[in-house]
């Protein structure tokens, strides 16, 4: 059993933010800033695409929940909200997580990004290829 289904289950002890239907949301055991939580859905997927409806609609409404609370509640500025999917995007727990992290100030959390600008064909043929995979 993967660690958040145990956290799921009432088996691995944890700090409880929000529970729903489908959605649970708990603080991150190592938190990059104070508030840091981790919204799963219940049932056990791997990737963002495995949701159902329901359980999309309920993931987002939490965390933007949890986001209002946490400028209400602990005076954080703005949010970070970010999904590792896979192990190349740094995906540590299988168990697919939308991190919430409240943001204080700028140099709390550094998220580094080499980007260039791309060619106008690559973009084309890029996003043909996309739209194929979603039709
Ligand atoms: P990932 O790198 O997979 O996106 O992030 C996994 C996150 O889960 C990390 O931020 C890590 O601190 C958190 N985490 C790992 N194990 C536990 C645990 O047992 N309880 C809680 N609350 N968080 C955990
Ligand atoms: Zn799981």
């Amino acid at each position: 059993m993967c660690v958040f289904c145990g956290i799921v289950a009432g088996e691995v002890p944890k700090h409880e933010v929000y529970s729903g239907e489908r959605v649970l949301a708990f603080l991150d055991i190592n938190p990059a800033t104070r508030g840091h939580c981790l919204v799963v859905p219940k049932r056990h997927v791997e990737r963002l695409g495995e949701l159902s409806r329901e359980e999309a609609a309920e993931l987002l409404e939490a965390a933007g929940a949890i986001a209002e609370a946490c400028r209400s509640q602990l005076g954080a500025k703005g949010v970070n909200f970010w999904i590792n999917q896979g192990r190349v995007a740094g995906q540590v727990v299988p168990h697919l997580h939308l991190h919430v992290v409240p943001r204080y100030a700028e140099e709390e959390v550094k998220v580094e990004v080499r980007a260039e600008r791309a060619a106008q064909q690559e973009l084309e043929e890029t996003a043909e290829r996309l739209r194929k995979g979603l039709r």
